[in-house]
């Protein structure tokens, strides 16, 4: 993934809606970035920044949070959007988790909600 950096934009449940607006708002700065996504959060992205081009994974409870995890590893995503339903029993908790590891290993910025990815897009932008 040469290039643009590059961000990957994940939501769980309820939180779906609020991502998919948090790209709308910041549709014009994502247009500098490679998205990738985990498969459903991918295509309500798509539908909501029709401009921008996001490349799916599989849905995250078939792997697609996994897929992430590796590009992390192999040196492939700059930052990491995941924006949790605490409101939820928690399914995905060790989705979760084992993508804080990882961000955490290979020192990139993640975001579990919406008020620091906004701090960090804020500090992309400049
Ligand atoms: P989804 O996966 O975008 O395919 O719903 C997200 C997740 O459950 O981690």
């Amino acid at each position: 993934m040469a290039g643009k950096p590059s961000i990957a934009l994940i939501a769980h449940d309820q939180k779906k809606d609020d991502l998919a607006d948090f790209a709308h708002r910041h549709e014009a700065v994502l247009a500098g970035w490679q998205i990738v996504a985990t498969g459903t959060t991918g295509g309500r992205i798509q539908q909501a920044c029709p401009s921008l081009s996001v490349q799916r994974m599989k849905s995250g409870p078939l792997g697609g949070d996994q897929q992430i995890g590796a590009l992390i590893a192999t040196g492939e995503i700059d930052m990491l959007i995941f924006f949790v339903d605490p409101l939820t029993a928690m399914p995905h908790d060790v989705d979760v988790k084992a993508l804080m590891r990882l961000a955490t290993v290979y020192d990139i910025p993640m975001a579990l909600n919406r008020a620091t990815a906004e701090l960090m897009i804020a500090h992309a932008t400049r």
